[in-house]
């Protein structure tokens, strides 16, 4: 872990008597993700859902595909660097991903050809019977998505009935002996929750706990615009506090470090990391942001992975601003605030970079 900042934070529980440890997961230039989107569909419709059928179609990828994308990804030849299917980490989603009836093929592929580690990232419906398909030897993660500690706070958001299918969904893979982690979207609508979620998750059996930022993509841009975002003093009083909680329990805690002081150097995951997003229309993007719009960096064609000509997000990388990510600036212009000078008082962080806080 030589390219990990570890730092003890001084907060000793008193009641558990567990160090809380806190680092940020730098970018590892030797290892890179591959987030395969193998479909669009999904039976929820999630208050901040950023799936985007405009721009990435509506279709299912079959058996035959995803496989020939796994392979894809995993040959060296694909990479920027030299690297090894050993060093990739594979994340399926959709849509709901457990609607593709082709996923347990999927993930059997993932694990035959080698891949570091193997995620299912789903709303808990668990279609096609996935967890009687597939063995905890070859899913490393079952990642559930609950966006609140009870129907009343999580069903408003994710839809009636998603909280009760989705942990009945957390209970059932648990029994099988599945490494269950979950995800928590904070917004406006949910932030007074989120303090409840650590008991709940521990109770469940979870062991990885996600707390990932609204952003204005998707459904959250078309219907609500800015209010479902969180100001940077909500997210600081709320959010760290909540993950050594977690971390207290037991629970491995993740949350993206979002702002940064003017001092702390700010990295772009899009030029010192490689991470995939894969979409069912061929589309390949570097960073997540850019998912709304036509400026991905690569497409799939004929089976191939294709650099695409300018201009893409790959352009707007090497674009140096002090207030730190481009796209966020763009995108997201309220996140920012200035001094009478008009200098930024902080920078906005990569998306991609997270803060871990475990206990020992
Ligand atoms: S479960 Fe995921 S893909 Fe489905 S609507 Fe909700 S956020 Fe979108
Ligand atoms: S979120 Fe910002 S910093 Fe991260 S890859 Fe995208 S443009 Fe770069």
């Amino acid at each position: 872990m030589s390219n990990t900042l570890w730092k003890r934070i001084n907060m000793k529980n008193k009641s558990t008597d567990k160090t809380i440890k806190k680092r940020t997961v730098q970018f590892r230039p030797d290892s890179r993700n591959l987030f395969f989107h193998i479909l669009t569909a999904c039976n929820l419709k999630c208050a901040h859902c950023y799936i985007n059928q405009e721009q990435h179609g509506t279709r299912t990828l079959d058996e035959d595909t995803i496989k020939k994308w796994l392979r894809l990804f995993s040959s060296s030849t694909t990479s920027r660097a030299i690297k090894a299917v050993e060093d990739t980490n594979v994340i399926f989603l959709g849509g709901e991903p457990t609607l593709n009836p082709a996923l347990a093929e999927g993930i059997k592929e993932a694990r035959r050809l080698g891949y570091a580690s193997v995620t299912v990232d789903t709303n808990g419906y668990l279609f096609n019977d996935i967890l009687e398909k597939v063995t905890p030897e070859e899913v490393d993660y079952f990642s559930f998505s609950l966006d609140g500690s009870s129907p009343e706070v999580n069903d408003p958001i994710r839809g009636k009935g998603s909280f009760d299918a989705c942990t009945a969904g957390i209970r059932q893979a648990v029994e099988l002996g599945f490494t269950v982690s979950s995800i928590f979207t904070a917004s406006t609508e949910n932030i007074h929750d989120l303090p409840n979620m650590p008991e709940l998750l521990k109770g469940l059996g979870v062991s990885r706990f996600f707390i990932q930022v609204i952003g204005i993509r998707g459904n959250s841009a078309k219907k609500e615009g800015t209010t479902l975002q969180l100001t940077k003093q909500v997210w600081e009083s709320v959010v760290p506090e909540t993950a050594q909680r977690a971390a207290e329990l037991g629970l491995i805690c993740h949350y993206p470090t979002v702002f940064l002081s003017k001092e702390t150097l700010f990295e772009c995951a899009g030029l010192v990391a490689e991470n995939y997003f894969v979409f069912p229309n061929g589309r390949v993007y570097t960073c997540p942001l850019c998912e709304d719009y036509p400026l991905h960096s690569y497409e799939i064609k004929d089976n191939k992975l294709v650099r695409r000509p300018p201009l893409t997000e790959m352009e707007l990388f090497n674009l140096k601003i002090p207030e730190g990510c481009v796209m966020n600036k763009l995108l997201h212009p309220g996140n920012l605030s200035y001094d009478s000078n008009g200098e930024p008082l902080y920078k906005i962080a990569c998306c991609m970079l997270k803060e871990e806080i475990t206990a020992n």
